[in-house]
């Protein structure tokens, strides 16, 4: 077991700051308009362990928080949003296996996950089902010692390129809600396919697929958790954690708008004045602040308030995800507007950031969604 200080993890967190300066920030923009996967980022992450920020210190990890996980995941989203989900991703397979994998599944994957040699990401959503986690059809059922499975995920990031899959499976459809179960499902199973990369407006890089599960044999030993925990699970690894590093590339994404956009301000001059010396600029220029930081010290309360009270790490995860991605969204637009005609052409990054941003309303759960969980949760109903 490792014994790791904090200013440990703030070493590792200034190491994924240089990384994602020095190495991934140089091939984002390319990488963005070629739709092509970020491999070799991951390999730099894999390199220095990164993604064992987060993996408990009983597991040999650097026992990280949320807080931590936002710092990082940040860091990265700044320069690559795509990069920064596909981690992001990842992390909710890692912590899920941490936090509820038996001995099996950590000794095989551990290992592998905290250095990319092998890609993790979670299947929930179906085309049917929405943000609506209980209303998939996917199933599983038992024969002997395995589990054969049957059912498609749909838009699922690092699609055809992860190893391994969360994925959310019926076990007992007669249970309902309690008669869900996750499974960790290799994509090397025979009776997996896959369907053609969604094209998406922005998170380019990131992959993603439908997935097709047609009479899959899966061990019972793959079983994450007890059967019936399914959604459980879930919450501990993908909205415990998972929806914190979600809102983190809107924060990301926000920072760097605003930074290009104060630039552009001061750099570009019209009849011999800067663009900045107007109000109108000041205004958006003023807006963005506002919303930069915002969203940065919102979500850093939400993460450390869960990380010392963990029975409100869902509720705060959707605090955060939900406030983080709608206002990145406007801070994004505005760069776009600051840098007038150029914010709207491929070479000037802040159109990538707007269409990234954009994206980050819709996955994993809707606003809609979220707002009615925050809702009933103070409601009570
Ligand atoms: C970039 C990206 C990455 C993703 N990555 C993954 C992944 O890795 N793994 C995974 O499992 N899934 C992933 N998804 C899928 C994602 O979880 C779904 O897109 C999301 O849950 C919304 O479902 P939908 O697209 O079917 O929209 P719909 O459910 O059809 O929603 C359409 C609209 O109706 C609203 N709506 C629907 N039902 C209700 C309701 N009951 N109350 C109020 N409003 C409602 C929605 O809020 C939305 O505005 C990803 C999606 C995106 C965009």
């Amino acid at each position: 077991m490792k014994t790791i200080h904090k200013n440990q993890l703030a070493e590792i967190i200034n190491l994924t700051k240089k990384i994602a300066q020095e190495k991934i920030a140089p091939q984002a923009s390319k990488f963005d308009q070629a739709n092509a996967f970020p491999r070799d980022a991951l390999h730099i992450l894999g390199e220095s362990d990164l993604p064992a920020l987060v993996l408990s210190e009983s597991e040999d990890g650097f026992g990280g928080k949320r807080v931590e996980l936002v710092a990082a995941v940040r860091e990265i989203a700044k320069v690559c949003a795509s990069t920064a989900l596909v981690f992001t991703s990842h992390v909710v397979l890692l912590k899920a296996i941490d936090i509820s994998g038996n001995d099996f599944l950590k000794k095989k994957w551990i290992s592998d996950l905290t250095k990319f040699k092998s890609l993790g990401a979670f299947a929930v959503h179906e085309p049917d089902c929405g943000s609506n986690a209980g209303a998939i059809s996917t199933v599983a059922v038992k024969d002997g010692r395995d589990y054969v499975v049957n059912g498609s995920k749909f838009f699922i990031t690092s699609g055809e390129e992860a190893n391994a899959y969360l994925v959310l499976v019926k076990t007992e459809s007669e249970k309902g809600l309690n008669g869900m179960s996750t499974l960790l499902i290799e994509k090397n199973n025979p009776g997996l396919s896959f369907g053609q990369a969604e094209k998406k407006m922005g998170l380019k890089s990131t992959s993603s697929k439908e997935i097709f599960f047609s009479n899959c044999r899966i061990p019972e030993k793959n079983l994450i958790g007890d059967e019936g925990n399914g959604l459980e699970i879930l919450g501990k690894s993908l909205i415990e954690w998972g929806f914190y590093g979600a809102a983190a590339i809107s924060s990301g994404l926000a920072i760097a708008a605003l930074e290009k956009a104060v630039r552009h301000a001061k750099e570009r001059t019209i009849a011999g004045q800067p663009i900045g010396v107007h109000q109108g600029v000041q205004f958006l220029i003023s807006d963005m602040v506002l919303g930069s930081e915002t969203i940065e010290t919102y979500l850093n309360s939400c993460a450390s308030i869960a990380d010392d009270k963990n029975d409100i790490a869902a509720i705060n995860g959707f605090k955060a995800k939900l406030y983080a991605s709608e206002k990145a969204i406007d801070v994004t637009n505005k760069a776009v507007q600051v840098l007038g005609g150029q914010g709207y052409c491929r070479e000037n990054t802040v159109e990538r950031l707007f269409r990234d941003a954009r994206g980050l309303t819709l996955h994993f759960k809707t606003s809609e969604w979220l707002r009615q969980d925050i809702a009933k949760a103070v409601l009570k109903i």
